[in-house]
């Protein structure tokens, strides 16, 4: 449904988007999920062809970007972080509005908002003025807008940003209602958000894809280093650190905060791949310290988050 290739975006000499390549299959939920300053706004702006990109191409379905902005435009809803609504406006006047610049009119114009009334939750609402609803609501009258064509694919830019947990639920389940029958892309910078609404994750750092998976394939992927914390009695913190960094599969060994009197605890980075426990559990076998704790760390979306983010 979408190609992306090498897609690039230069701010004068900043680079926002770093040749990005990215396919997206119809009916996919795909969360950007990156710190701040990713490049995730700007990612979302030149697929909904708000900005040009410097470099590269995107193409949705058989249309390019630099061919035919308009009609990736027309397959695109898009509703970016700050939703601009004319507050004073009724909500059904607002998407009335909106319905007829987008030719609808007579009887397909009043099914339509009725369908995005409760598409979206807005059946109580229609007739309040856009000023009077809580950040929730205008997010709601917000997606109803970019739904408003119908089109094939709902682009959203941090869709719970500044919403109340209730709100955020309301949100998610309307987001995931319409990713049913769409494909949607949505940016966030919360991991639960990604985790809770997204079939997919992209994770964005510096303006690259650093990974890319549903959270199942991320914590379990091969190429993640295992951490291992162990604690042990009579053995001083820097013999700990030579004999263990000694081990192919270890790349690194920090000592780490006392906890309990005497007992020394360490945590072991392991390399990419590697499962190094038993290796370990051998070279302090060979010594006469007491292994008291081994734990491997359990790989979970923010701990992998902050594994390729953490220079930000
Ligand atoms: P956030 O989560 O904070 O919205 P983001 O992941 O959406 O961040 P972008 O807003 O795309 O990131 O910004 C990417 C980089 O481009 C940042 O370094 C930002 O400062 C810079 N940038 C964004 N917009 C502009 C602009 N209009 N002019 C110059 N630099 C910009």
């Amino acid at each position: 449904m979408i190609h992306v290739e090498g897609l690039t975006k230069y701010y004068d000499d900043i680079c926002a988007v770093d040749h990005i390549d990215l396919d997206i299959k119809g009916g996919e939920i795909v969360g950007l999920l990156g710190p701040n300053g990713a490049g995730k706004t700007t990612t979302l702006r030149m697929l909904t062809g708000y900005f040009k990109p410097s470099a590269g191409d995107i193409r949705v379905k058989e249309h390019s970007i630099h061919d035919d902005p308009l009609a990736i435009k027309r397959l695109i809803g898009y509703l970016p972080e700050s939703a601009p609504l004319y507050k004073g406006m009724l909500v059904y006047d607002y998407l009335e509005h909106v319905a007829r610049i987008r030719g609808l009119d007579g009887a397909t114009l009043g099914k339509r908002l009725q369908e995005l009334a409760d598409m979206c939750g807005l059946r109580g609402i229609m007739h309040k003025t856009i000023d009077t609803l809580s950040k929730g609501l205008k997010q709601r009258v917000g997606l109803a807008h970019a739904m408003m064509s119908d089109p094939e694919i709902l682009v959203l830019d941090e869709p719970t940003s500044g919403l109340d947990p209730n709100q955020i639920v309301e949100i998610r389940e309307i987001i995931r209602k319409i990713g049913e029958k769409k494909t949607v892309i949505l940016s966030t910078h919360i991991l639960t958000e990604a985790e809770a609404t997204c079939d997919r994750i992209v994770i964005v750092n510096k303006g690259r894809i650093v990974a890319d998976g549903s959270t199942q394939e991320l914590t379990s992927g091969k190429d993640r280093q295992g951490r291992v914390q162990i604690g042990l009695l009579g053995a001083a913190a820097g013999e700990v650190v030579g004999r263990l960094q000694g081990i192919a599969g270890v790349s690194a060994v920090t000592p780490q905060p006392e906890e309990a009197p005497g007992v020394t605890r360490v945590q072991i980075l392991c390399r990419p791949g590697v499962d190094a426990r038993a290796d370990i559990y051998a070279a302090i076998k060979a010594t006469d310290w007491v292994l008291v704790e081994m734990n491997q760390e359990a790989q979970t979306l923010e701990t992998i988050f902050r594994e390729l983010t953490r220079e930000s």
